[in-house]
């Protein structure tokens, strides 16, 4: 072996040590994270594997899984009727709160999520017909779905189109990261999240695909993740998913 060989195979080796740390260190402040609130669709609870986000299932009963075990705590199945409309989550009670009513931590919810509106056909036609900028060129796609630029959006079956791992944005399959969360890559190190394409830089957000917004005291980036009912639950600073109240 020359020197050069040593330092190489060093290197190798540092370099894979250092990705297993990053790893375990991710791991570790996702299962830190008091209450992740992890977003489904609905469609998903049935079959959904809990292993994915680090869980383990206690109990089920004939539609599904009804306890689970994640960050040392037990989490209960509860879908309350008409009060939040379509939903299922997993939460176990905090404490309670100033008014004598109990706080509780999500884990994971199940819910319907709103589907864009399809167009008039009036409108169908215009928004078709209008002629496009020579420029712009093809809309990008994925380099594994080129099967999408032959056959066209209108040749796709009305399942396919709806699902929420589809991009109608720029007519392309989603692939699920890490969490779930879907996206595709567009252009140059570019994700899109099926509405937004996210260019690659400090403020996007790689685990859930969104634009980091708002701004720390110490110029730490974050964007915030919200309930069914649009309360803040968590931060994430695009690498950790971090309490409410800790940013
Ligand atoms: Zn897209
Ligand atoms: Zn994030």
């Amino acid at each position: 072996m020359t020197t050069d060989d040593r330092v190489i195979t060093l290197l190798a080796a540092l370099v894979s040590n250092t990705n297993r740390i990053a790893q375990s260190l991710e791991l570790m402040t996702m299962q830190n994270a008091k209450e992740p609130n992890y977003q489904r669709p609905i469609e998903q609870y049935r079959d959904f594997d809990f292993e994915t986000i680090g869980a383990q299932v206690k109990a089920r009963d004939e539609h599904g899984v009804t306890a689970l075990d994640w960050g040392g705590f037990i989490w209960t199945r509860r879908s309350p009727q008409n009060k939040f409309g379509e939903a299922i989550w997993f939460s176990r009670p905090l404490g309670k709160k100033e008014d004598g009513s109990v706080d509780y931590a999500r884990l994971i919810t199940f819910r319907k999520f709103t589907e864009a509106e399809p167009l008039p056909r009036k409108v169908e036609a215009i928004v078709d017909q209008a002629p496009r900028k020579k420029d712009t060129g093809p809309l990008p796609t994925t380099p594994a779905t080129g099967a999408n630029q032959s056959s066209g959006v209108e040749h796709l079956p009305e399942k396919k189109t709806n699902a929420p791992s589809y991009c109608r944005l720029h007519l392309a399959d989603m692939t699920a990261n890490a969490i779930g969360v879907f996206a595709h890559s567009v252009g140059d190190g570019g994700l899109c999240n099926g509405t937004a394409s996210l260019p690659d830089t400090p403020d996007r957000c790689d685990l859930h695909v969104v634009a980091m917004t708002e701004q720390s005291g110490t110029g730490v980036l974050f964007h915030r993740i919200k309930d069914a009912d649009g309360k803040t639950i968590s931060y994430c600073d695009g690498t950790t998913v971090k309490p409410n109240g800790k940013h």
